[in-house]
């Protein structure tokens, strides 16, 4: 067969998968063969909808090098959720010296009662870590289009004549603000909101213009792999993903007591006098408690039944979980789960373990609260 390419990105149309590249329904493609347009194209031109293509990570490599060699504002989406499992490493590498301003996104299920100057403090102090230079930060819910018009803001002040490129990792919430954005854009004018074909990629970019010259454009994720949500199927990833407020759990235990978070991880405490741990996980996360010298028992029996997600067949893939221990510190810490949730504790000096997948990244990080 010939190639057929999509009216709208150029991409070389294709029947086999649904989230790369090209896709259109094989009945379409049948049906037609000129002017035609892939099912992503499809949905912006007629819904002004954007839906998520998967790109491999030479691609996604090869777009942020680009982005070094042009002058440009960079918005950098993040998870509150999950801030360093969201977090790009070296980041000023591939962007070069252009300014950024990191957009945290999911406030909405951070409580309520937590100050938004609060929270900007804490995300200065992790980002340090990782080299980031930041111009400023926005919060935002972009499912709940909270912030957005507060981010529109910051853009203009800092964007002086100069396209703006979204980047982020799979999950953060990029598509749901960039619709978001559309959203607004759409009611305001009716300006064609364009796809072009990047250098070098199979990929074509969201182009929404911000003024004759000058356009926002929207880049593919980057999936990453010590996040929980890359080992789980679309209804376990939905359940472990919270929708709104989180409520958290509290938990008196004393030494060698055990928490399981449905059967996706388990949190040990080993060592210490009886103390409070705050859990936040997503609500519909059950947490089961029992004795450590139980919990060995109760998982291999129940995993995948009582203690699921995950099923007995991603357990399968996911292999045996990888211990990870340690040592609280002097000020209140976090133990992040990444994708998954965190648990809170005061108590310095005491020993806790966290039992979870080997490929997802588990850590230790100065308190959100
Ligand atoms: P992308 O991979 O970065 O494009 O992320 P998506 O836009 O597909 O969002 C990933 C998941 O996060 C979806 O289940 C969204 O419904 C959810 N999500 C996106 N934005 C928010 C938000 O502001 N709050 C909450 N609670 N969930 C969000």
């Amino acid at each position: 067969m010939n190639e057929i390419k999509c009216l709208g990105c150029g991409s070389i149309l294709q029947t086999s998968h649904k989230n790369r590249p090209g896709y259109i329904d094989e009945n379409l493609l049948n049906k037609d063969t000129e002017n035609l347009l892939c099912q992503r194209c499809f949905k912006l031109k007629h819904y002004r909808e954007l839906t998520d293509v998967e790109i491999s990570q030479d691609e996604y490599i090869k777009i942020l090098n680009k982005i070094a060699f042009v002058d440009a504002l960079v918005l950098n989406m993040v998870d509150l959720f999950d801030l360093q499992g969201s977090i790009i490493p070296s980041i000023h590498r591939f962007i070069g010296q252009n300014d950024m301003i990191l957009v945290g996104n999911k406030r909405d299920v951070l409580p309520k009662s937590l100050n938004d100057g609060k929270i900007k403090q804490w995300i200065r102090k992790i980002i340090k870590e990782y080299g980031y230079n930041i111009k400023d930060i926005a919060l935002v819910s972009a499912q709940k289009g909270h912030g957005i018009d507060e981010l529109m803001a910051l853009i203009e002040k800092y964007r002086s004549n100069r396209d703006v490129y979204i980047i982020g990792s799979t999950n953060v919430g990029k598509s749901t603000l960039v619709n978001a954005i559309i959203k607004r854009f759409t009611e305001k004018t009716d300006d064609l909101i364009t796809t072009s074909q990047f250098p070098g990629t199979t990929l074509d970019l969201i182009e929404i213009p911000l003024d004759e010259n000058h356009y926002l454009i929207d880049t593919p994720g980057i999936i990453n792999k010590h996040q929980y949500a890359f080992y789980l199927d679309k209804k376990n990833l939905q359940h472990i993903l919270p929708k709104k407020e989180i409520k958290p759990k509290v938990y008196q235990l004393d030494k060698e007591q055990t928490l399981f978070f449905d059967g996706l991880a388990r949190f040990d405490y080993l060592d210490g006098e009886r103390t409070s741990f705050v859990c936040y996980f997503s609500n519909d996360i059950k947490v089961h408690r029992t004795k450590l010298s139980n919990a060995d028992n109760l998982f291999s029996k129940h995993i995948g039944e009582l203690l699921s997600p995950p099923s007995k067949e991603e357990y399968g893939n996911l292999g045996k979980y990888k211990i990870s221990h340690f040592r609280t510190p002097k000020n209140r810490c976090d133990i992040v789960i990444s994708g998954l949730g965190f648990i809170s504790i005061k108590a310095p000096n005491i020993k806790v373990a966290i039992h979870a997948p080997k490929n997802v990244g588990v850590y230790i990080r100065p308190s959100l609260f």
